[in-house]
């Protein structure tokens, strides 16, 4: 990428630089380590009370397994990771109907692509950036005031502070977009399915590195082996309901309604999420939007353009994203304006194929009805032939984008943390 400027010249402008980040997930780590690598200085804000643990898992490939190299994080991730064998669809006795070896998810990526935990993925960046980041747990922004030179911020805890520049990574319900931006609902796309998830340990039968998965028509269980005895259970359901309980013992209802008739493993399951201190459940949805940032504020990750689950792919565009974002505002040297326009154009395309694709995956991932069942089955069964599976998933798997390269002063120093 060609550079107006030099690299020490943006360094001098750019260091001191204060730049707030709301939402220690994926992007936001990430953006952190980058900022700082860049010589800014990037505060993390974030809601939970410490780094969250369980949720569910998230396959890790592409561009974002790129960066995560780049941050000295591969032989962390794939320590932690798993490398699944076979997706595995089953029928109400537990027989195999249909099913793949996920080696050629593998080969696709060259050997670059795994299965871990969210909550663990994002442990891992909010470790790196320890000692170089203030990271701010159990608090967040409740206001934000835009004014000519810097924004005001307000924390539910923490009073006022003023930052040069203030970044939303707060997910799928982003409170820095609503702030910012405009309410939700505004840019909220339902997928028309709702998603639980939560893990137990002991649970019996475990298929070690299998992804098992049963399905009846609206609706799919799947179960998930992970180490020391846990297993992960995923339900994925349609719904016509635009919002999903927030009470957990709510949510719980909500999913024995849907799976209580169920067969397999189905009262199995639910027998054990009733035991459950914990469960993950949320809406199925997309962020749309035509511009991702207002002024001196600015998105990244789910809280810019969530693809969904459906899309499986996520965790890396948040992390590509925020690798991006901080590569132009390092290389406009303090022209937010310009950095954010950047941006925007570097990614705005590839973004929306990724939604264009995950919206169209709905349908397979819980058909509707007995014959979609069965035409997806089908379609699976087609994996298995040699092949076939590279030129069914081949154009999702392997990303067209470029990485545009930066100029990092201080990444040795990030990076060995
Ligand atoms: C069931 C499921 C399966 C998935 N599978 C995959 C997969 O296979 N592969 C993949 O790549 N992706 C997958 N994803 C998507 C992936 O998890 C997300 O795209 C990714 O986590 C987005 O990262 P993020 O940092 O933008 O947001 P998040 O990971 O959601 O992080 C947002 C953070 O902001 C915090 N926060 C929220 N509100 C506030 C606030 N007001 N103030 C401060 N902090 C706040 C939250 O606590 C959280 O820590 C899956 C998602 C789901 C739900």
């Amino acid at each position: 990428m060609a550079c107006a400027r030099s690299p020490a010249t943006y360094f001098s402008r750019m260091n001191g630089k204060t730049i707030l980040i709301s939402g220690a997930g994926i992007a936001g780590p990430t953006l952190a380590f980058w900022l700082r690598a860049a010589g800014l200085q990037p505060t993390l804000v974030e809601r939970a009370p410490e780094p969250r643990t369980g949720g569910y898992v998230v396959d890790f490939w592409g561009l974002g397994y790129d960066i995560a190299e780049r941050m000295g994080l591969i032989g962390d991730i794939n320590r932690i990771g798993y490398h699944m064998r076979e997706m595995r669809i089953v029928d109400q006795t537990g027989k195999r109907l249909a099913g793949f070896g996920t080696s050629v998810f593998g080969e696709l990526t060259n050997g670059r692509y795994v299965t871990l935990g969210r909550s663990e993925l994002s442990r891992l960046l909010i470790e790196k950036i320890k000692g170089t980041t203030e990271v701010i747990f159990d608090d967040e922004v409740v206001g934000l005031q835009q004014q000519q030179d810097h924004v005001r911020a307000s924390f539910r805890q923490a009073g006022e502070r003023r930052f040069d520049l203030v970044i939303g990574a707060d997910g799928l319900h982003s409170k820095v977009r609503s702030l910012a931006l405009g309410p939700q609902q505004r840019f909220e796309k339902h997928l028309g399915y709702a998603v639980a998830a939560f893990e137990v340990r002991g649970y019996r039968p475990r298929d070690e590195d299998v992804y098992v998965m049963y399905g009846e028509p609206g609706r799919m269980l799947g179960r998930f082996t992970m180490r020391d005895d846990r297993t992960l259970f995923l339900f994925v359901f349609a719904t016509g309901d635009e919002t999903v309980p927030e009470a957990l013992a709510l949510q719980k209802t909500m999913l024995q309604t849907r799976y209580g008739a169920g067969k397999w493993e189905c009262s199995r399951i639910l027998a054990e999420l009733d035991r459950s201190p914990q469960l993950y459940f949320d809406r199925v949805s997309q962020i749309r939007m035509d511009r991702w940032s207002q002024g001196r504020v600015a998105l990244v990750g789910d809280a810019a353009f969530c693809v969904s689950l459906l899309a499986g792919q996520g965790s890396a565009l948040a992390m590509i994203s925020a690798y991006v974002l901080a590569g132009e505002i390092a290389r406009a040297g303090g022209r937010h304006e310009e950095a954010f326009g950047r941006y925007d154009a570097l990614l705005r395309a590839f973004i929306n194929k990724k939604q264009q694709g995950a919206e169209r995956f709905a349908s397979v991932f819980a058909p509707a009805t007995q014959w979609g069942l069965y035409l997806r089955n089908q379609i699976i069964r087609a994996f298995a032939i040699k092949g076939l599976a590279r030129l069914i998933v081949g154009g999702d798997i392997v990303d067209t984008l470029r990485l545009p390269d930066y100029h990092w002063p201080l990444l040795h120093e990030s990076a060995a943390n």
